[in-house]
């Protein structure tokens, strides 16, 4: 008499059931609602976003379902990891593929005892185990063997040429436009000598 039926139901046990059912919906709306917050905060970095997304999970249940179908579907952490390990591995290559000639600039193993396009010396092998020997080495660090006074170093690696250069923005550019752009300028006065089209 004194609760109003839910839903029209007045039996007593049905009636306490139902309203725990409530109790359960809503107490499960709240935790969807914490639940999108802590979500999109490790996915999103706009606190605009998140607040937004938050916003979204106030209409029960569904505003939760289309926070999950629009997500950015990677976390923060995850992104900023996979960033850094590509920036290690880009440093690894840069450390790995910088060997070159000293003599011809061709690209060398770090293990070459000579280059393969100019026949240039590039180290000297142990005179007991055969590997490659860093000029600077004073044994080897293979077979323990000591090494005598080295000959000279070869001279430093010059500068790559352009034309072989990786591309790359800024000389490059302009090297290149510099050496298409001249035999066209070389062309041009036995052409017509204005502008065309004037
Ligand atoms: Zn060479
Ligand atoms: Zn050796």
């Amino acid at each position: 008499m004194l609760s109003p039926a839910v839903f029209g139901i007045n039996n007593g046990s049905v009636n306490t059931a139902v309203a725990l059912l409530i109790v359960f919906l809503v107490v499960v709306w709240f935790a969807l609602i914490y639940w999108t917050y802590a979500d999109a905060r490790r996915r999103i970095e706009d606190p605009v976003l998140v607040g937004t997304a938050t916003a979204v999970s106030l209409v029960p249940f569904v505003g939760t379902i289309v926070y999950m179908i629009v997500r950015p579907p990677e976390y923060l952490d995850d992104m900023r990891e996979r960033e850094l390990e590509m920036q290690a591995s880009e440093a690894r290559l840069a450390e790995l593929g910088y060997h070159l000639c000293p003599h011809c600039d061709y690209e060398v193993d770090n293990d070459f005892l000579r280059c393969p396009s100019c026949r240039g010396k590039l180290k000297n092998p142990c005179e007991s185990c055969g590997r490659p020997l860093e000029p600077e080495w004073k044994v080897c660090p293979y077979c323990e063997k000591e090494i005598g006074p080295a000959p000279p170093p070869p001279r430093p690696a010059r500068r790559r040429r352009a034309s072989t250069e990786q591309p790359a923005p800024g000389p490059f550019d302009e090297a290149a436009t510099f050496g298409e752009a001249r035999p066209f300028g070389e062309a041009r006065p036995f052409g017509e000598v204005g502008p065309p089209g004037s």
